[in-house]
């Protein structure tokens, strides 16, 4: 699943900067390592996991027991699936850096958008379900290779998956930032799981008029303030 490339140690010069643009894996601590060294992480992945009983991980309120295997609007079970993973370059220059963003895009969506240019994946689920250790085992081989960060895309519906896998990977030496790229349409819960552990959000956020919403998107309330306002805050650590 993943493609292997030859990565480079040193930033080409025009990134680099003379040192002004470019942080030192060495001297960067990600947010998580201090939620995993309190048992924060560790918290959070089991009472996301719980969730799972009675599913409201994103604005749908399923309420479906996906702990099961039930599956809900998102099509979603116990597991998460990776449609693939590979060091990205098509990322904007700040995340694809010279090594590729470690980007994992995630199969199923809780949107049904019409214009979505990653269909297969989003609506007819390519890709193979992935256990907890599966996943970490997927972020350390981005970050063995050289990417600069993780980055999960359309991370929505897998959120305590995401998380039950992280406490693995950071246990395992992961030391990278964390990109939550996100089509914007998070519960406020999820949100606050993922507080103080995501580095950098990347929420995509596509229609206002409710109208719309509901054509194009198939979720009428996605432009809730709610959520717009819950994205925009940053970790509080
Ligand atoms: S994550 Fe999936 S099952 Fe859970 S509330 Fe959203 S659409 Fe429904």
């Amino acid at each position: 699943m993943i493609i292997f490339l030859r990565s480079r140690n040193a930033a080409p010069f025009e990134l680099n900067g003379d040192g002004r643009f470019v942080m030192s894996r060495k001297d960067f601590v990600p947010a998580y390592v201090q939620a995993f060294e309190e048992g924060l992480l560790q918290k959070r992945a089991e009472q996301a996991v719980e969730s799972l009983r009675s599913c409201r991980v994103c604005p749908r309120d399923c309420e479906i027991d996906r702990f099961n295997n039930k599956i809900g609007v998102c099509k979603s079970g116990r597991l998460a699936r990776v449609a693939s993973a590979f060091p990205h370059f098509g990322e904007e220059d700040c995340l694809r850096g010279w090594n590729g963003s470690g980007t994992i895009f995630f199969g199923w969506c809780n949107l049904r958008c019409v214009f979505c240019q990653n269909f297969e994946t989003s609506q007819f689920g390519e890709g193979a379900e992935v256990t907890a250790a599966e996943l970490a085992r997927i972020m350390l081989d981005l970050q063995r290779i050289g990417c600069h960060n993780i980055n999960f895309v359309t991370p929505e519906h897998v959120v305590p998956q995401i998380l039950e896998a992280l406490v693995i990977a950071v246990e395992r030496g992961l030391r990278l930032p964390l990109v939550y790229n996100t089509s914007a349409y998070d519960s406020i819960e999820s949100i606050q799981w993922m507080d103080g552990l995501v580095d950098i959000y990347m929420p995509d956020f596509k229609l206002w008029d409710a109208e719309h919403c509901r054509k194009y998107l198939v979720a009428s309330d996605y432009s809730d303030p709610a959520w717009g306002a819950a994205l925009s805050s940053r970790p509080s650590s």
